[in-house]
């Protein structure tokens, strides 16, 4: 059992697809289980947050242009793919027509369950489309519904999964049935109740190892755009090199810190059951990646990981009072219950500074916060975190800055700048 994973770079278009066929030609044997795990096609996620955003806010002529430009990218793959007359082309265009019935439902007031509802189309469209490909070029393969499969609890927008029944359904669709090849959405989950549920940005990562580890398969394989992991983005260090072996525990720091590696959640699951972790380029599948797993030395390159649009808050009590544990906990409360993730912080008497992805629930943080607190704000920040750092490293990288908060431990450095 295999599980392999395409992003949204691998199949950004029709032309794209082949890059999959490819794959499965040279990298799988005959007889392989295999669980392909799809993301939705190119910039298609991005697309259909606007277009939860304008059908939230009742903003009727962009949902129109939204869905629009939506309907008409796929429709331009189909037909390119499958041709207009043929049966493939009309199930893409059901899918399209129910995401347009959606849209004429009544909006809620559940801004993270109509997220999830719509955006869950691209992956829809995504996995209709790998499978209908594969199959017109030989792949028999069954297209398994993730929403019926990866069983989450209601926590819209980062839904956790019920291992146990996840567990159940994934060894009675796949174990049950090996030498096949399946297809399924990444990204996306179902309640018991059945409704649509996402397992956040990114997430498709972390469904391929949902399946790995409920079906212990012997590896998973993330196909992307780059040859591996490398210890910096070639977009601002084109002397970026590749990470030819790391941890499971260095892999997690990585993500941790905001590399865009692999979705955080993802490493857990197979190092709990030492599942190795290839990630490949699918432009040149036969290169060796970047291979996680258990080992034991550590890799010593220094990485660099930039993380920008970032909100830098300080807090202080308006009665010159010290920033006691009590508040402490009062803040943190408020930041779980916005779910909003916290990238560096500082404490000192009379104020507490955190730094927070830029998010549209903050005017809600601050608004809450001023009752008590004075806060101040500093939008547009970028956190600079150097891992394995030397002096040299850090100063380069902090040429022309200014440095708002800094943290050092052994391995790491971070870095909060003005942007
Ligand atoms: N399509 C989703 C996203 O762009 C999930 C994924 O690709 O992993 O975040």
């Amino acid at each position: 059992m295999k599980i392999f994973k395409f992003g949204g770079a691998s199949v950004k278009n029709a032309e794209s697809f082949s890059s999959v066929t490819n794959i499965l030609n040279n990298q799988t044997a005959k007889h392989d289980t295999l669980v392909i795990v799809i993301s939705a096609m190119g910039k298609t996620t991005n697309l259909l947050e606007k277009l939860t955003d304008a059908y939230f806010e009742h903003n009727i002529e962009e949902v129109k242009n939204l869905y629009k430009q939506t309907r008409d990218f796929h429709y331009l793959q189909s037909i390119k793919l499958f041709g207009v007359a043929s049966l493939k082309h009309i199930e893409i265009m059901d899918i399209l027509y129910k995401l347009n019935e959606r849209l004429q439902q009544n909006v809620s007031d559940n801004y993270d369950y109509e997220y999830d509802q719509i955006v869950s189309y691209g992956e829809l469209l995504s996995s209709r489309f790998l499978s209908s490909f594969l199959e017109i070029n030989g792949f028999s393969n069954t297209l398994l519904d993730s929403r019926k499969i990866i069983i989450t609890d209601s926590s819209y927008r980062s839904a956790s999964i019920k291992w146990d029944i996840t567990k159940t359904n994934i060894d009675s669709k796949i174990k049950a049935h090996p030498g096949n090849i399946y297809v399924t959405q990444g990204f996306i989950g179902g309640t018991e109740d059945k409704t649509t549920t996402t397992l956040g940005r990114e997430g498709s990562d972390f469904s391929a190892s949902i399946f790995a580890f409920c079906t212990d398969a012997k590896e998973v394989t993330v196909w992307k755009d780059v040859p591996g992991i490398l210890n910096a983005d070639p977009l601002f260090f084109p002397d970026a090199v590749k990470i030819d072996f790391l941890s499971y525990h260095d892999a997690i720091e990585l993500a941790y810190y905001g590399a865009k590696v692999i979705h955080p959640k993802t490493v857990k699951p197979l190092q709990n059951k030492g599942i190795p972790l290839y990630v490949k380029s699918f432009i040149q599948p036969s290169g060796t990646g970047t291979k996680i797993s258990e080992v034991s030395s550590h890799t010593k390159v220094p990485s660099f990981i930039i993380k920008k649009q970032l909100i830098l808050l300080t807090i202080s009590p308006k009665d010159f009072s010290f920033v006691t544990e009590k508040s402490l906990s009062f803040i943190f409360a408020l930041i779980a219950d916005n779910s909003l993730k916290i990238n560096m912080m500082q404490n000192s008497a009379l104020s507490f500074s955190l730094c927070l992805d830029t998010n549209s629930r903050i005017k809600n943080i601050i608004q809450a916060l001023s009752i008590d607190f004075s806060v101040k704000y500093n939008e547009n920040t970028e956190l600079i975190t150097i891992w394995h750092y030397n002096d040299n490293t850090i100063s380069t990288l902090l040429k022309n800055k200014t440095v708002l908060l800094e943290e050092r431990t052994r391995h790491t450095v971070q870095f909060l700048v003005k942007g």
